[in-house]
C-alpha cells in the first residue's frame, strides 16, 4: 500500500534551499570581478554540495504547493507585487533557470551593471532589446560600420515592420548625429535609440559613447552600444552614459569558439523590459551554454589581458613591417580626435586589429591569407585561439562595394583577432605569410615567362 501522505512530507533540499536563500550567497563587497567569478551569486550548499552550479538541464519545475505555483505566477505577470525578500520562484526555463540567473549575477560585475539578461546568440541580444525599446513609427540612429548581422536588421529589418532607422559614420561628432535627431523630430519620427558599436567592425575607430549618450538624453532617447569588439575589461559604456551595454557572448566572454550567447545589461527598468520580450520571443540562452559560459568568465580576465598584450605587441611588429601599408588598433590612434576619444572612453586597445597589405589588392590579400598557418582562416573572434579573415570578401560581402570604399573597408584589408598563442610565434606565422606575398609573385612570374618561352620555342 503506497502511503501517500509520507511522501509529500519528504525533506526537501537543493533548490528549495536556493528559492529560501538558505543560507544567502555572500556579499564579498569590494572584490574585483575576477576574484568573484568562481562563486557569485552561488552557494554550494543550494546543490548538495557542488563546488560548481549544476547544469539546470530541465524545462520545468515543481512547485511545493499550488499556492505557490500561484504566487509565482502573479509576480511572472505583474499581477501582484513581489515581496523584496522573497527570491522569485523558478517557474519554466524560458522565464528563467538557476544557471541563467547565477551567470546573469556574474556578468553584472565586469560592467557595474544593475541587472542583466543572457540570449541564444549576440543577435538575439541586439534585436530583442531594439523589439523592445523601440516603437513603430519611432527611429534608431546607428553607427556605421557595424557588424554585418546588426547592419540587415536595421537597415532591411526593422523598417520593414515599421521602425525608422538612419545611419551616421562611426567617426561623426555628437553634433552631427544631434542634427539629425532633429530632422527625425521635425518629420514625426523621433529618435528611440542611438545604437553604436565601437570600436567599430572592421576599421577599429572609435566613437564618442560620453557625446552620442548626452545627444540621445537630450532627445529622450536612449544610448545602446555593442561592446563586443573591446570586451567588458577595457571599456564600460555605461560609465560613460550609456543605457544598455551589448554583448555577442560569443566573443571575449565565452572566449573559446565553442559556444553562441549574448548579452544586454543596463538599469533593472530596462532590463525588465527586455526580459518581457525575451521571455515571449524565447530568446533567452539555454541551460548547458549558461553553464559554459560561467567556466569561461572564470578565466576571462586571464584571457583578455593576454590578447590584449599580444595584440600590442603584433601592432608594434606590423606598423614596421614594408609590406604593410596601415595598422588600424585603437592602441595607434590615427587621428588626434581618435586619441582623445580613447583617452576618454577605454582603459587598454583590446586585442582586435585590422591591417592593410601595401600594394595589394584581393589577390595578395588571399595569397597572404593561404599561408597564414597558426591563426585559423575563420570570421568570429575573441577567442584563445587567433582568427585572421577578409572583411571585404567574407564578414562585409553584404556591403556593396562602393558603400566598403566610403568606410575603409578596401580588398587588401585583413581583420586579425589576437588570441592567447606566444607572441613571438604569431608574428613568426604572420612574417611567413607576407613574405610569401611577394614570393609566389615571383614563382608566378617565372612560370609565366618558362610557358611564353616553350609557346615561342
Ligand atoms: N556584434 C558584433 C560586434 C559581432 O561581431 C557579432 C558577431 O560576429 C555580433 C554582434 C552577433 O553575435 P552572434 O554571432 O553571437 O549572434
Amino acid at each position: 500500500m503506497i502511503k501517500w501522505g509520507n511522501l509529500l512530507a519528504a525533506p526537501t533540499r537543493g533548490i528549495n534551499m536556493r528559492k529560501k536563500r538558505d543560507p544567502m550567497p555572500p556579499k564579498y563587497e569590494g572584490m574585483h570581478p575576477e576574484s568573484l567569478m568562481m562563486s557569485y551569486g552561488y552557494v554550494p550548499a543550494w546543490s548538495e554540495g557542488s563546488v560548481k552550479p549544476p547544469i539546470f538541464q530541465t524545462s520545468t519545475f515543481a512547485f511545493e504547493t499550488a499556492e505557490e505555483g500561484k504566487e509565482f505566477f502573479q509576480w511572472a505577470y505583474g499581477l501582484k507585487e513581489r515581496d523584496p525578500d522573497k527570491p522569485m520562484g523558478l517557474i519554466y526555463s524560458r522565464l528563467n533557470n538557476p544557471d541563467l540567473e547565477i551567470l546573469e549575477e556574474r556578468l553584472k560585475l565586469w560592467d557595474e551593471a544593475e541587472a542583466s539578461a543572457v540570449f541564444s546568440s549576440g543577435m538575439s541580444a541586439i534585436s530583442t532589446s531594439l523589439l523592445a525599446l523601440v516603437p513603430i513609427g519611432e527611429a534608431v540612429v546607428f553607427s556605421r560600420p557595424i557588424y554585418g548581422g546588426t547592419d540587415l536588421l536595421l537597415e532591411t529589418i526593422l523598417p520593414e515592420r515599421g521602425i525608422v532607422t538612419r545611419e551616421f559614420r562611426a567617426r561623426s561628432e555628437p553634433e552631427e548625429v544631434d542634427a539629425i535627431c532633429e530632422e527625425l523630430k521635425a518629420a514625426g519620427t523621433p529618435a528611440k535609440v542611438i545604437f553604436l558599436e565601437t570600436p567599430a567592425n572592421p576599421t577599429m575607430c572609435m566613437t564618442d559613447i560620453g557625446g552620442m549618450a548626452e545627444v540621445a538624453h537630450k532627445h529622450g532617447a536612449l544610448c545602446l552600444v555593442d561592446n563586443t569588439f573591446m570586451g567588458p575589461l577595457y571599456q564600460k559604456p555605461l560609465k560613460h552614459g550609456a543605457d544598455l551595454v551589448l554583448y555577442s557572448a560569443t566573443k571575449y566572454l565565452g572566449g573559446h569558439s565553442d559556444l553562441v550567447a549574448g548579452v544586454a545589461l543596463g538599469s533593472c527598468e530596462l532590463i525588465e523590459r527586455v526580459k518581457l520580450y525575451r521571455t515571449i520571443l524565447g530568446t533567452m540562452l539555454e541551460p548547458f551554454s549558461a553553464w559554459l559560459l560561467m567556466r569561461s568568465l572564470e578565466t576571462a580576465k586571464l584571457r583578455i589581458t593576454c590578447s590584449r598584450k599580444n595584440a600590442e605587441k603584433i601592432a608594434a611588429w606590423l606598423v614596421e613591417h614594408p609590406r604593410v601599408e596601415k595598422v588600424h588598433f585603437p592602441g595607434l590612434p590615427d587621428t588626434a580626435r581618435q586619441k582623445e576619444i580613447y583617452e576618454k572612453q577605454c582603459t587598454g586597445p583590446g586585442g582586435m586589429l585590422a591591417f592593410e597589405l601595401r600594394d595589394a589588392g584581393e589577390k595578395e590579400a588571399f595569397r597572404f591569407l593561404n599561408n597564414v598557418k597558426l591563426a585559423k582562416l575563420a570570421v568570429s573572434l575573441g577567442g584563445t585561439e587567433s582568427l585572421i579573415e577578409h572583411p571585404a570578401t567574407m564578414t562585409h560581402a553584404d556591403v556593396p562595394v562602393e558603400e566598403q570604399e566610403a568606410i575603409g573597408i578596401t580588398p587588401a584589408l585583413v581583420r586579425l583577432s589576437v588570441g592567447i598563442e606566444h607572441p613571438d610565434d604569431l608574428i613568426s606565422c604572420l612574417s611567413y605569410a607576407l613574405d610569401q606575398i611577394d614570393t609566389e609573385e615571383d614563382d608566378e612570374a617565372e612560370v609565366a615567362v618558362a610557358s611564353h618561352d616553350e609557346e615561342s620555342s
